[in-house]
């Protein structure tokens, strides 16, 4: 079958044949129908020799969907054909996080060497993808693979972030998206279909800008020096209730800090390698940061409803295959509206 591959450090991933994958016990081979690129694929291949973890060659893809099309000896509850989405952050299912279905966080992954498809395992940018658990599928249903695939990160992220961050988002507060991507863009419609606050949206591109207004955005604006300045007049120089950082750039998180209300909750989603002190006399009184990662099993389930009920949706480019290297290079210029989804 066809994958596309990071090969080499620095150098760009590309389409290479490598053999079919086979499922063994317990395991289950999808035929993918949709694989989203995230900057933090981008972010893997900027890493030098020294820091980079994942292994060589790696099958990109950490957001997948598919249909199934092998099941391993003793797998139950799946039928061949059905259409499901890929729960990426693969845990070893039976720590007290995993049980919680927060296998985002289980303690015993790392130990064990477990590590999610694209990030480690071979991912879903290939025309199959082993699935080393079905607990890790989670049934699409009538929904369109290639429009939902990126719910898998661009959504569960944003959505774990603000669900933790709900009691705080009441009508009349303020919710600042910083970054208005993959991640962003699905994270302000998540926050419009399930608070009250009015949302203020941040980035540094006039397109991005014009996209946070279209998916619901109440104000949207450049995000520099002038920022935390605008910020405080739309809130009456209260700050920020909530503040959910896709960038996580120094100049970013410390933006954050600056806009905070007192009791404000900032998440620093991003992963571009900013940190925020919090004390007094720095952040306003009682500020909580805190730096989430990925979502829980049932919390995709939660986000595929919003997405069934018509209150979420991914805006996407789509590539084939061969054309995923192009999808990359435009994700590292900026250049991609929403998410680009390859389909194999
Ligand atoms: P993206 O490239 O699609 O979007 C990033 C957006 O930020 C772009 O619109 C860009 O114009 C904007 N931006 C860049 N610099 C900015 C600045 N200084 N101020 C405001 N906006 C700025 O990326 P994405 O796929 O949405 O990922 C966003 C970040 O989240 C990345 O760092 C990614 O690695 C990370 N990520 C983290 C998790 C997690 O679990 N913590 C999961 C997925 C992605
Ligand atoms: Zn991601
Ligand atoms: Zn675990």
């Amino acid at each position: 079958m066809k994958a596309l591959q990071y090969l080499e450090i620095g150098a760009p991933p590309r389409v290479v044949t490598v053999p079919d994958p086979e499922p063994g016990p317990g395991q289950v081979v999808i035929k993918v129908t949709a694989a989203g690129a995230c900057h933090s694929d981008e972010f893997i291949m900027s890493l030098s020799a020294e820091q980079y973890i994942y292994g060589l060659p790696l099958t990109l893809g950490h957001e997948g969907a598919g249909t199934v099309a092998a099941l391993g000896e003793g797998v139950e509850h799946l039928r061949i054909g059905e259409s499901v989405a890929v729960y990426g952050p693969w845990g070893c299912g039976h720590c007290h996080n995993c049980t919680e279905g927060k296998e985002n966080y289980c303690t015993n992954a790392a130990a064990l060497g477990i590590a999610p498809p694209g990030l480690g395992s071979p991912g879903a940018m290939a025309e199959y993808m082993l699935i080393d658990s079905p607990r890790h599928l989670v049934p699409l249903g009538d929904l369109d693979p290639v429009k939902s695939v990126s719910l898998t990160d661009a959504g569960l992220t944003p959505y774990h972030a603000i669900k933790r961050s709900l009691p705080k988002l009441g009508a009349g507060s303020t919710a600042v998206v910083i970054g208005a991507g993959g991640l962003g863009h699905v994270g302000i419609q998540i926050i419009r279909a399930m608070t009250g606050a009015n949302i203020i949206a941040l980035d540094v591109s006039e397109e991005k800008l014009a996209l946070a207004r279209e998916v619901g955005a109440h104000h949207a604006i450049l995000s520099n020096a002038a920022a935390a300045g605008t910020i405080r007049d739309l809130t009456h120089g209260l700050g920020a209730d909530a503040i959910f950082d896709f960038v996580g750039a120094q100049a970013t998180v410390d933006l954050a800090g600056v806009i905070a209300a007192v009791e404000a909750e900032i998440s620093i989603v991003g992963i571009a390698g900013g940190a925020l002190g919090v004390g007094i006399q720095t952040t306003a009184w009682d500020v909580a940061v805190r730096a989430p990662y990925w979502g829980s099993r049932s919390e995709l389930i939660e986000v595929l409803d919003l997405a069934r009920a018509g209150s979420i949706g991914v805006e996407i480019e789509t590539f084939s295959l061969d054309e995923a290297p192009r999808a990359y290079e435009l994700l590292h210029q900026g250049k991609i509206r929403g998410r680009a989804v390859v389909v194999p």
